[in-house]
C-alpha cells in the first residue's frame, strides 16, 4: 500500500490505458494529476472513482509532501499527468525524488510516450536517439540550441505546439544538413493521426501545402547526421608525410 505509483496514460486514444493502468488507478486511494478536471475525464471514462490532488509544475514541492503524507498514512497513491509518461516533458521527477528520499517504494507502470510511439513508426534505422522535446520558444536561443545539437551522432527528437510548428520546422531547415531524414508525427493514436517522412528540406513546403499538417500535437525527429569527413589526410598518414618531408624526400 504505501507505494507511488507513476502511471503513463493514453496519448489521445483511450483505450491504450493499459489493463494494469486500469487496476491501479482503480486501487490507489489518491490520483496525484497534472489537471485534476482533465484526469477526472478519463476516469469518469473507465468509472473510476478516486480521490485526486494537483500535482503539477507550480507545486510539485507541496505536491510532494502531501503525497508523503498519504503514503506515511499507509494509502497508495498513483501520479498521472494529462497524456502519455510523467516526467517525460511533464511534471513528477520532483515528486518521485522526493517521495523516494522519504524511503517508499516507487513503481512505474509503462505505457505510452509520444517520442516513442513515433519513433516506432518512422522507420529511422539511426542506432542512436536523443530525446531533445521543446526548444526554446524564441528564434534566436532555438537556433543556437540547434547549432549546439548539429553534430550530435544521433537522431534528435523533439516535442513542438501547433502555434510554434512552422517557425521551428524552418529553424530545423535552416540550421541542420538539408539532406538529414525528417519526420513529422502528428495526432499520434488520434482520428486525424498522421506520418511524415521526407528530407528536411522538403518539410516547410510539406507544412505549407495543406494547412492540416500544421493543425495538432507534434513529435518532430531528424535523422542522424551524415557521417563526418575525415578532413585532410589521417593522423598516421600526416605523420609519415611530415617524417619524409623533413628528411627533404
Ligand atoms: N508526457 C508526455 C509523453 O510521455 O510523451 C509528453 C507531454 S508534453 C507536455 C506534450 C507534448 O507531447 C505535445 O506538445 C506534443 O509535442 C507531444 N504529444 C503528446 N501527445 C501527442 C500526440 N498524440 N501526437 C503527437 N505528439 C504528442
Amino acid at each position: 500500500s504505501s507505494v507511488l505509483y507513476v502511471v503513463a496514460t493514453p496519448l489521445g486514444n483511450l483505450a491504450d490505458l493499459s489493463p494494469r493502468a486500469q487496476e491501479v488507478l482503480r486501487g490507489a486511494a489518491w490520483i496525484a494529476a497534472e489537471d485534476t478536471r482533465h484526469t477526472q475525464g478519463l476516469l469518469t471514462h473507465f468509472a473510476i472513482s478516486a480521490r485526486l490532488l494537483a500535482a503539477h509544475e507550480h507545486n510539485e514541492r507541496h505536491a510532494a509532501e502531501q503525497i508523503i503524507d498519504k503514503l506515511a498514512a499507509g494509502d497508495a497513491v498513483a501520479l498521472v499527468s494529462d497524456a502519455g509518461t510523467p516526467a517525460v516533458s511533464d511534471p513528477g521527477a520532483k515528486v518521485v525524488e522526493a517521495v523516494r528520499a522519504a524511503g517508499f517504494k516507487v513503481i512505474p507502470i509503462p505505457g505510452p510516450s509520444a517520442a516513442v510511439t513515433a519513433l516506432s513508426a518512422a522507420g529511422l534505422t539511426d542506432a542512436r536517439w536523443l530525446f531533445v522535446g521543446f526548444l526554446p520558444a524564441k528564434g534566436g536561443e532555438r537556433r543556437r540550441e540547434l547549432e549546439a545539437l548539429k553534430p550530435v551522432p544521433a537522431a534528435l527528437v523533439f516535442y513542438e505546439a501547433p502555434h510554434r510548428i512552422v517557425d521551428m520546422v524552418a529553424d530545423l531547415a535552416a540550421t541542420l544538413e538539408p539532406g538529414r531524414t525528417l519526420v513529422i508525427a502528428r495526432e499520434l493514436t488520434k482520428t486525424f493521426e498522421q506520418i511524415h517522412v521526407g528530407p528536411l528540406a522538403d518539410g516547410p513546403a510539406w507544412l505549407a501545402a495543406d494547412p492540416n499538417h500544421q493543425r495538432g500535437e507534434f513529435v518532430v525527429i531528424v535523422g542522424s547526421p551524415p557521417p563526418a569527413v575525415e578532413e585532410g589526410l589521417p593522423a598516421e598518414a600526416e605523420r609519415v608525410l611530415a617524417l619524409l618531408l623533413g628528411e627533404g624526400l
